[in-house]
């Protein structure tokens, strides 16, 4: 119901504080039912270089549609997944489905690497998922140099990921900043995690074309990452105005709806033909 038209009163608050736990519980229900019976999806946003135009890989984006509710947004319910302890059991489906999908394209002669995103979560016991993580690339015949982790950088201030991180730089996997710039933090990090890439995070990219000081800032984020020998991916490039920018800059790759929205694995398969003939 529509709780301003109710005008507010107490008892209204209190039905809808009540509600929303219960929203919130069934919301629990429904995704650990959804992991438990793997109906989640994989869906593939392409990243593009910017010297060549060619595709140089995929990130892997979960998507969960309920029959009742519709698509619900990762925003939503990756914090549930986190919280409820199932983050771990939701990237194992993310993980299979995708590698999936990357063994079937190579088998057709498409290499394509894929970045999978990590909670900050999963690095509780770092021994068992590096060997599930080791595992299903083997099951699927991935190469370890194809596979990238992103991590946000909130995520990597938490305790314990620095131990994390260079376990898993050792089995040849490339760690990727996500959401670079949003956390807050200070830039002492970039010196202590073995890191490969800087993604710039969308709300930086945003505005530079119209914006004088938008644009000085995320000039200076490229040739930060450039400075530090970073590969740098700038994020949500949504014009032309702002492709021609990022090349300028010479910032490696981009991603957004710009060259294309995150895609079915078999459209990404068809921009791949497409791509390369
Ligand atoms: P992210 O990793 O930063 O992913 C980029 C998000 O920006 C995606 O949203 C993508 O659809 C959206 N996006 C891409 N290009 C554009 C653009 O040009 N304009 C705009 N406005 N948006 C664009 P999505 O798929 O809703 O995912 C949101 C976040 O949820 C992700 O942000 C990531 O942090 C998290 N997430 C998604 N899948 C997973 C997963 O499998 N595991 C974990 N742990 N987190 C995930
Ligand atoms: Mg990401
Ligand atoms: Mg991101
Ligand atoms: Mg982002």
């Amino acid at each position: 119901y529509d709780a301003k038209k109710q005008g507010g009163n107490q008892f209204v608050m209190y039905g809808m504080a009540h509600s929303a736990v219960e929203e919130e519980l069934a919301l629990q229900d429904k995704l650990a039912h959804a992991i438990e019976k793997k109906t989640l999806d994989v869906y593939f946003q392409p990243k593009v270089s910017l010297q060549h135009g060619g595709i140089t890989g995929a990130e892997v984006l979960v998507r969960w549609f309920d029959p009742d509710m519709g698509f619900i947004s990762p925003i939503t319910f990756i914090p549930i997944a986190e919280k409820t302890g199932l983050i771990s059991q939701l990237w194992e489906v993310v993980m299979e489905k995708a590698c999936r999908h990357v063994q079937e394209w190579r088998q057709l002669g498409y290499e394509v690497p894929i970045a999978v995103n990590f909670s900050a979560g999963q690095f509780a016991d770092i021994e068992n998922m590096t060997e599930r993580l080791q595992s299903i690339l083997a099951a699927y015949g991935i190469p370890a140099g194809q596979f990238e982790m992103e991590i946000t950088e909130s995520a990597l201030m938490e305790q314990g990921t620095t131990e994390a991180l260079h376990r898993i730089k050792t089995l040849g996997i490339s760690i990727s900043v996500d959401d670079f710039g949003t956390g807050y933090s200070s830039l002492s990090y970039l010196d202590s995690f073995p890191l490969d890439t800087l993604k710039v995070d969308r709300s930086f990219i945003d505005g530079i074309e119209e914006n004088e000081r938008k644009r000085q800032i995320a000039e200076l984020i490229v040739s930060l990452a450039k400075r530090l020998e970073l590969k740098v991916v700038a994020e949500g490039v949504e014009t032309e105005g702002q492709r021609q920018l990022l090349q300028e800059w010479q910032c490696d790759e981009m991603q957004g709806y710009l060259f294309s929205k995150p895609l079915q694995a078999q459209d990404l398969l068809q921009l791949l033909q497409n791509h390369s003939s």
